[in-house]
């Protein structure tokens, strides 16, 4: 079976200068976890490209991986050829045809000689490879809006590739210490959860469910997110503590506006329990400055009040089709939208207080006399496990 050859692009770290080694080895190792289950495949680093290579039917997990890097700004499937520009010229070629095949009516080449003993620079490289598409007319050139970029890189192997795809960029999930997400089934949590990834967060995430209140469904549509969120986070532990005593106590004994802020006040409050024990360092939550009446600055200023932890909120000046658009780009959108509330109408209050003071909602909190239960229902969490390798094992065997 012919080994197959991946490039990848490294993106912002190569900027971190001291940093830099440790952010490129946790690079390789977060590839090489997704990998790990997979036969006869390498992971290395050098000269800032990431190579993987392996088996040609390991294409489609290296490609899943690869997809979900973090840490790089693109990649593709390459073919290694002789280091002269004959070699060049016809792999160049055969590149061409294939694309033609796709639908490509144009073409350009960009070159890169990394390796400055190659007689011919990168201008003349990019003059010299394509002279036989253009004489059979293969393809026409279009230096502006190419069908298809053809890339020639000249390092201690020549590579040939076409079409590199984008990826996430960011830095490399584990550089940036551990948090945990409040990870509801709707559309914006996901979404915090995967920016804090970018920025090399590993995340944990937890749950608050209210069975019967809410249905099994909107459980499932978390672990989906959750599972989503692995794929470029490694892998996430999704804590699920059974709230509906707490929910009920709130409904039983608060004026019906602070309701649904209160909710948010004791979430607060069991995810730094949590936090405690799994080693967090903060909260992040999907909130967006105004969306909803529990997300005034006045009401954040009292959830924020009520943590130990600092509570991150990456989409806070976002706005709802931003962060749809993102949603839709890391493929949780199709999950969020699931019809399962995640929660019951006969605990939304019809006119929730807008701007609560923190003094006051302290009293409000205090009533409830709700520590123990907050207690209770951490202790009664259950916690599953998602990660990329069990993806990858599922879906590919
Ligand atoms: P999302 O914000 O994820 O689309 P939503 O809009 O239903 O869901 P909001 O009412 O906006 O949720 O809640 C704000 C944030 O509080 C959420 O982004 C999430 O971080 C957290 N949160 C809300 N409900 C839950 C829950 N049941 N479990 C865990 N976190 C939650
Ligand atoms: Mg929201």
């Amino acid at each position: 079976m012919p080994a197959i050859t991946y490039l990848a692009k490294l993106g912002e770290l190569t900027l971190k200068g001291l940093n830099r080694r440790d952010f490129e080895r946790r690079l390789v190792e977060n590839a090489r976890f997704g990998l790990s289950g997979v036969p006869a495949v390498s992971v290395r680093l050098r000269a800032g490209r990431l190579y993987i290579e392996g088996p040609e039917q390991a294409a489609g997990v290296i490609e899943c991986v690869l997809a979900h890097l973090i840490g790089i700004t693109g990649w593709a499937r390459s073919v290694i050829c002789g280091k002269h520009i004959e070699a060049i010229r016809e792999t160049v070629y055969r590149q061409a045809l294939d694309a033609r095949t796709a639908g490509a009516k144009s073409f350009k080449i960009e070159a890169r000689r990394a390796d400055k003993s190659f007689p011919l620079n990168s201008y003349q490289i990019c003059v010299e490879a394509p002279s036989r598409i253009v004489e059979e007319g293969i393809l026409t050139v279009d230096v502006h809006g190419p069908d298809a970029v053809i890339n020639v890189e000249i390092r201690e192997q020549c590579f040939v590739f076409t079409n590199a795809r984008k990826s996430c960029r960011g830095l490399p999930v584990g550089s940036s210490g551990k948090g945990l997400l409040l990870l509801s089934g709707g559309i914006d949590s996901p979404v915090a959860g995967y920016r804090m990834l970018r920025r090399g967060m590993r995340l944990d995430s937890v749950y608050f469910h209210a069975a019967p209140y809410t249905s099994e469904g909107a459980k499932k549509k978390v672990e989906d997110l959750a599972q989503v969120l692995a794929l470029y986070g490694l892998d996430t532990h999704l804590n699920t503590i059974p709230f509906t005593d707490v929910q009920l106590r709130i409904k039983e004994r608060a004026p019906g506006a602070f309701t649904t802020l209160l909710l948010r006040v004791c979430m607060v409050k069991a995810a730094n329990l949590l936090a405690g024990r799994t080693g967090a360092q903060c909260l992040i939550t999907g909130e967006s400055l105004g969306q909803v009446a529990s997300q005034t600055n006045e009401n954040l200023r009292v959830t924020e009040t009520a943590s130990r932890c600092p509570i991150y909120r990456p989409l806070i000046g976002m706005d709802k089709e931003e962060i749809i658009e993102t949603a839709k780009a890391i493929g949780a959108y199709d999950t969020s939208i699931l019809p399962y509330e995640d929660c019951c109408v006969i605990f939304s209050p019809k006119h929730p207080a807008l701007r609560t003071d923190v003094m006051e909602m302290q009293a409000i909190y205090d009533k409830l006399d709700i520590d123990g239960l907050i207690q209770e229902a951490f202790d009664r969490r259950e916690i599953t496990h998602f990660t990329i390798k069990n993806y990858i094992r599922e879906r590919w065997g």
